[in-house]
């Protein structure tokens, strides 16, 4: 940085997918006290700007836009009031993005920046379709042109026209009569193959291939919105063997994943690689120490007595928040009430030491005192996660046992939920995943019953087993879909299913 003044990082986003970020704007974006953005900046990058002040300075409909000089403006007057100030924009910066100007602007008032330049449209997104913008032996140029070349105040003589190669045109499609036109005019025959692809690299992509000739009436036939692409040449045809993106088994499939925890998810790098959009929706904080008084002495204890799969849940949810494991609890004798309590514990690699297959709580006082001698004395964990069985508590307490209540585990609501959710509903999944049963309970706790409801009336809901499922039913949410053995990649196959028989 510049002594006293701030210092201004143009950087390209690229085209849509947030992979197609470089790692340098994704450093500079870490370190970012403000970022300005555009229209074509997949939002879902502010992300890597956690500390920053995020100002769309871009087009939309009902906002009125910045002019060219507001922004360069604002720039200046946010390098001189914060410091490091990312500005970002679609693609590449220098390609067709104004950035030149902007760096002008900067250049002039002696204010510091960087260019870090991004993955431009105008090459990821044939590659997103299976077009290579130049291909040896067919094709050894490429030319990128505005559609702005092709007619108006920017327009080329037709002796300025490529004769051969592959054309690119940015905002091509308001111009793609002139496109065809000039072009056939400048000796390209009619035949020649074109591509238009909508919204490249990005879940909602879509290509449409044809002719030169027929370029303008493709557009309108299909409607083709912005951002699009218009290709012309050759190497279109190779997406007939090259195209990949559109073929992956989740392409264009909107999944929401219920989170428990924040930070990488094989789930969703799964998803995202077989063409999946994919919504995050973290349900749970690392939350501070509750009222209850928590619990550093386990092995003070005798007994863990798990009632339920929720109480296992629990018990897990509270180490994982103190970032312990089960290695804390060695030297403790648990207690697992009910099969599926015990096969929960076991799903975590725990063994339960007693397993009473009664709720009947004079039995399973009899079978503790049979493990453990009377039970007078013996300090007994109860993670409250559901209801203790009153009459579990006072029968040891009546025996002369300590019984000490944990503060299992309050959802607590991570802060900036309402947007969270709206941004959901916004996103309209057509799946909902649970892998979780916390995640499950804490995701009803957030919502509310109606809004789950709602939620469950446009979107399937999918757990990954028994216990993910069990609160989604219990809290009366919709039933969720679920695959036959609890894996992940069964998760995943069943979506694919689902999404194949939908086709
Ligand atoms: N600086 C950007 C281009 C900005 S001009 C870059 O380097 O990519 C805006 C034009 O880019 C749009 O009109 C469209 O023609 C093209 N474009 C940008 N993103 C696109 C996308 N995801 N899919 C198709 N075209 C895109």
């Amino acid at each position: 940085m510049t002594e006293g003044g701030g210092k201004v990082y143009i950087v390209g986003a690229g085209p849509g997918d947030p992979g197609l970020l470089t790692l340098r704007g994704k450093e500079v974006l870490e370190r970012a006290d403000v970022v300005l953005f555009d229209h074509l900046v997949n939002e879902a990058l502010l992300r890597h700007a956690s500390y920053a002040e995020k100002i769309f300075v871009g087009k939309r409909a009902g906002h009125h836009a910045l002019t060219q000089e507001d922004i360069n403006r604002l720039l200046l007057e946010q390098a001189a009031r914060v410091g490091r100030v990312v500005r970002l924009k679609g693609g590449d910066p220098f390609v067709f993005g104004r950035g030149g100007e902007e760096a002008e602007a900067l250049a002039g008032a002696g204010v510091a920046f960087e260019i870090v330049p991004g993955v431009t449209a105008g090459i990821a997104v044939p590659a997103y379709a299976g077009i290579p913008v130049t291909h040896r032996g067919v094709t050894p140029s490429v030319t990128f042109m505005s559609g702005r070349a092709m007619e108006g105040a920017d327009e080329l003589p037709l002796d300025e026209l490529p004769r051969s190669g592959t054309l690119v045109f940015y905002m091509g499609v308001k111009a793609s009569a002139a496109i065809a036109k000039r072009l056939m005019d400048s000796g390209r025959a009619a035949a020649t193959l074109v591509a238009i692809i909508e919204n490249g690299t990005r879940s909602a992509q879509r290509t449409v291939t044809g002719t030169l000739d027929s370029l303008e009436d493709l557009c309108e036939k299909e409607n083709i919105q912005s951002p699009a692409l218009v290709i012309v040449g050759d190497v279109v045809r190779f997406r007939e063997t090259l195209v990949w993106f559109e073929e992956r088994s989740l392409y264009g499939t909107r999944v929401a994943v219920i989170r428990a925890r924040r930070g990488p998810s094989v789930l969703v790098s799964t998803l995202r690689d077989l063409g999946a959009d994919v919504f995050e929706f973290p349900t749970v904080e690392a939350r501070s120490e509750g009222e209850g008084a928590p619990i550093h002495d386990w092995a003070s204890f005798d007994w863990i007595l798990l009632a339920s799969m929720n109480a296992v849940e629990a018990l897990f949810d509270y180490l994982r928040a103190r970032e312990q494991d089960a290695r804390v609890l060695h030297g403790v004798k648990l207690c697992a009430i009910g099969v599926k309590t015990a096969r929960t514990l076991a799903e975590r690699y725990v063994r339960a030491d007693a397993t009473p297959d009664t709720f009947e709580s004079e039995e399973i006082l009899a079978l503790l005192e049979s493990e453990s001698g009377p039970l007078k004395g013996q300090r007994f964990l109860l993670p409250r996660a559901d209801i203790v069985r009153h009459s579990l508590r006072e029968g040891l307490e009546a025996r002369g046992a300590e019984v000490t209540a944990m503060d299992a585990f309050h959802p607590e609501i991570p802060a900036g939920s309402e947007a969270l959710v709206n941004g959901l509903f916004d996103f309209a999944p057509d799946f909902v995943t649970f892998t979780s049963a916390s995640a499950a309970r804490n995701f009803h706790a957030i919502l509310g019953q109606e809004r789950a409801e709602a939620l469950g009336r446009k979107s399937l809901f999918a757990a990954i087993g028994p216990g993910a499922a069990e609160p989604t039913i219990r809290l009366g949410m919709k039933a969720p879909i679920m695959p036959s053995t609890p894996t992940l990649d069964e998760l995943v196959d069943l979506l694919v299913q689902f999404q194949r028989k939908n086709k």
